[in-house]
């Protein structure tokens, strides 16, 4: 049995963030511009609010400016378009992020590409999506993917010519994992299988995986009999299920059966404290990286 190592995206997340808060200094200690993120929030969707909520902490905790704009789930189509347009055309804002999902009468679509690619920090417009899958360094990762990746190389993992699987294929977070995974890079250099709710033989699939990443949202998902001895498993999902013994009235659960899969894994994140710190991460060094190639 190979010895488990739990893959800690909360240190990691801290790590990096600290270098961009030292970063933040110093360009303010030298009267360059600070760094600044714009969120807008539609409706009270309880997991939204959490999200935005953090990233506008994260922005204060490393000396970022943050704008939160909060909007009645009734907004128009055109407020809400109107208003990106006003944040584009505002030097001093470096990073626009719409927290999806939108309610149903707002298109997703026509959102994400009215964000200038320039200040999409998300990395969810065409143009990034694009240069993305070119490899183009100019690109705006999007930041769950970019935010794996950050805490592969921090961890040092080794990725070289490894099988990796995906599970989901979702614009957001299967799709571009997979294609980072499978980039020229380190890392990266994976052969990369991406599995959805139409594989057949996902289990077969999943055993012969050097790297899983789960992004399905199915909460404990994958099992023991699924993961190869010594694999490495990504966990992306995030599900609220009830619990009426935490403060809150519910408990985060991840993709993987955890306590079943840990002890086959050479390396395993938790959830929460895996991927959910490290999207965090990532997004604040796209905005950063969006601050800075405004000089
Ligand atoms: P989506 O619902 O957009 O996509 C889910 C994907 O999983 C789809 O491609 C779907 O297939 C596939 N899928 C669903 N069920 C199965 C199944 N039983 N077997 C195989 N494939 C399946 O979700 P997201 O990609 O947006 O998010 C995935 C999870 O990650 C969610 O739990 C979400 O909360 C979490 N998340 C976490 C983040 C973080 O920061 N940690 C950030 C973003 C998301 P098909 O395409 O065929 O429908």
């Amino acid at each position: 049995l190979c010895k488990m190592q739990l893959l800690d995206g909360k240190k990691t997340a801290k790590a990096i963030l600290n270098t961009v808060k030292i970063d933040v200094a110093q360009r303010a200690a030298t009267g360059k511009k600070i760094p600044h993120l714009a969120a807008i929030l539609v409706g009270t969707n309880g997991a939204s609010q959490t999200y935005v909520n953090s990233k506008v902490k994260a922005c204060n905790e490393i000396g970022f400016i943050s704008t939160l704009i909060e909007y009645e789930e009734e907004v128009s189509e055109m407020k809400l378009l109107d208003k990106i347009q006003e944040l584009n055309e505002d030097m001093s804002v470096d990073g626009i992020l719409v927290q999806l999902p939108l309610p149903a009468h707002i298109s997703e679509r026509k959102v994400i590409e009215a964000i200038a690619a320039s200040k999409d920090v998300d990395g969810f417009h065409p143009e990034n999506i694009g240069r993305m899958i070119m490899g183009e360094a100019e690109a705006f990762i999007p930041a769950t993917p970019y935010g794996i990746m950050l805490l592969l190389e921090h961890n040092n993992i080794p990725t070289k010519g490894k099988h990796a699987v995906v599970l989901g294929r979702s614009n957001i977070v299967g799709r571009p994992m997979s294609i980072l995974l499978s980039n020229n890079t380190n890392p990266g250099n994976c052969t990369v299988t991406v599995c959805h709710s139409r594989t057949q033989n996902l289990n077969e699939i999943c055993s012969q995986a050097d790297i899983i990443v789960a992004a399905i949202g199915q909460p404990e998902f994958l099992k023991a009999e699924m993961v190869k001895e010594g694999a490495v498993v990504i966990d992306v999902g995030i599900t609220r299920l009830e619990d009426a013994s935490k403060k809150s009235g519910y408990r985060l659960v991840g993709d993987v059966d955890f306590e079943q899969v840990a002890p086959k894994c050479s390396f395993i994140t938790p959830v929460p404290g895996g991927v959910g710190p490290m999207t965090i991460a990532a997004l604040m060094k796209n905005t950063y990286k969006s601050c800075v190639n405004g000089d």
